[in-house]
């Protein structure tokens, strides 16, 4: 049974959204993507997505919908001065106090600023010929009919005239983020209090950005530098991107926020486990301010709870699940639900609502364990900690220290890590003995300066 698919309207032009835009223009006649705020078509970040000034990593799950879905575009990316390689033999980690083991795992990825990722996306989605971007309009709200009990329409105004129009749609996918109304619209047409799961983590971020230069870092595209929970809450994260220029994002959880003025900056970065971050900067003055930002809580709205749905009307990306930024995921997560949706629609359209999210569900199952995972490692965060929790977190731990010898590990460590795998992919028999049997300390760390060569 397939309804009309003559138009759909997606809310919210940033990755979630744009991700749908693409995938919705496989299977609607026309897709119209409705957008606050007037896109530059520069680099610049804009207001309604304040977090792009901080270092955003596209997992490589995440690179390979977006390669997917848009053939060319990572070389495109390249060729303005964005850079390709491999997840952990091109870039540093440094976690659970230690340095992984320097070697190709097969897993690609682009280093690049957000802003110049979302633009290109952004292009890309635009030049279709079925999809319009409607730039400068406020979404109102979702036109509910009592009686067929679906989404009929959106209601926007255009900022610049204040005149409020609607427009009808066959589908409309809220792409609003975190700050999305759905959960209060959904209750006001009658569906009920959406379940939602918070826990807090209270995260700030304060990047600077600076010049980047040949041999910076060892060579490397980036480097992720943890403090190990629950004894420090300090990260950074230090990503290459286009124009010759590191994005350093300095993060601090349980409200141990780090500073915005340079000194105080510099002082942070000094108590992170190496020298790495301060020794970067300590001949260089940051282009432009420090920019901060501040994340209260990972939080997840269960969709795929409600007994019931409007037709014509579903909810993607962080407005479904946002996670603790630190762990890189949310883009990835988004795209991946575009993708589904993509699935779900390529099928009919009987129970489109209650399909979707239940893929959205288990999508987000294993991005929300990892980041809650290891928030959970601070006594402070409040939440059930799952079953087995102790265990399982002394298990990681030592599974970070193999990784730093051991490629087989290592490799299965970061697919994991990129959504490609899930978390108990970390049990499976062949990895398990490694990891139990592997005579850590054995041998001496082999750190980051030196890339090793694997038959
Ligand atoms: C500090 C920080 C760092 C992060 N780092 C990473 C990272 O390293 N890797 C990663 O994958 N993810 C990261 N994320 C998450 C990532 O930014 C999001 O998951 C991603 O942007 C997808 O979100 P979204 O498209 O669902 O919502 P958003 O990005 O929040 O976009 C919502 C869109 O809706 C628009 N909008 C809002 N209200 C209206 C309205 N009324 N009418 C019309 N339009 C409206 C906004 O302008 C915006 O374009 C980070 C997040 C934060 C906060």
């Amino acid at each position: 049974m397939t309804e009309a698919r003559r138009h759909a309207i997606v809310v919210g032009a940033s990755i979630a959204g744009l991700g749908a835009a693409r995938a919705l223009a496989n299977h609607f006649d026309h897709v119209t993507l409705v957008e606050r705020d007037e896109l530059a078509t520069g680099s610049e970040s804009r207001k309604g997505v304040p977090q792009a000034r901080h270092a955003h990593g596209l997992l490589p799950s995440g690179y390979r919908i977006l390669s997917d879905y848009f053939p060319g575009m990572m070389d495109e990316l390249v060729a303005e001065g964005a850079m390709r390689g491999d997840l952990t033999g091109d870039f540093l980690w440094y976690q659970y106090g230690g340095w992984k083991l320097r070697a190709d795992s097969g897993l690609e990825a682009i280093v690049v600023s957000r802003p110049c990722l979302e633009r290109k996306v952004r292009a890309r989605v635009a030049a279709m010929l079925k999809v319009t971007l409607l730039q400068g309009h406020d979404c109102e709200s979702p036109v509910f009919d009592p009686e067929k009990r679906r989404i009929t329409g959106l209601s926007v105004t255009n900022r610049a005239t204040g005149a409020t129009v609607t427009l009808e749609a066959d589908l409309v996918v809220d792409a609003l983020g975190r700050g999305s109304p759905s959960p209060r619209w959904l209750a006001s047409w009658g569906y009920g209090q959406v379940e939602e799961t918070t826990v807090p983590i209270e995260v700030g971020y304060a990047t600077g950005v600076f010049e980047r230069r040949p041999g910076d870092l060892y060579g490397s595209l980036g480097a992720v530098i943890a403090g190990t929970a629950p004894q420090s809450t300090r990260f950074a994260a230090i990503l290459g991107a286009e124009g010759n220029r590191w994005i350093i994002t300095l993060a601090g959880c349980l409200r141990d926020y780090p500073p915005t003025d340079f000194t105080g900056w510099k002082e942070f970065a000094s108590t992170l486990p190496t020298s790495d971050t301060l020794d970067l900067v300590k001949d260089r003055e940051p282009i432009g301010p420090i920019a901060s930002y501040r994340f209260p809580a990972n939080r997840r709205c269960h969709y795929e709870k409600l007994p019931d749905f409007a037709s014509g009307y579903l909810v993607i990306g962080d407005a479904v699940c946002s996670f603790n930024p630190l762990y890189g995921q949310g883009m990835s997560v988004a795209l991946s639900e575009a993708y589904a949706l993509d699935h779900c629609l390529a099928s009919d359209d009987r129970d489109l609502a209650q399909r979707f999210f239940r893929e959205a569900a288990r999508i987000v199952e294993s991005p929300w364990a990892i980041a809650t995972g290891e928030d959970y490692r601070y006594p402070q965060v409040q939440g059930r900690r799952p079953p087995g929790f102790g265990i399982v977190t002394r298990y990681m731990a030592r599974a970070h220290r193999v990784a730093a010898r051991d490629p087989v590990v290592l490799g299965r460590f970061f697919r994991v890590a990129s959504l490609l795998a899930p978390p108990t992919a970390m049990m499976a028999p062949g990895i398990a003995w490694r990891i139990l049997l592997a005579g850590i300390g054995a041998a001496p760390e082999i750190g980051p300066a030196r890339k090793v060569a694997l038959a």
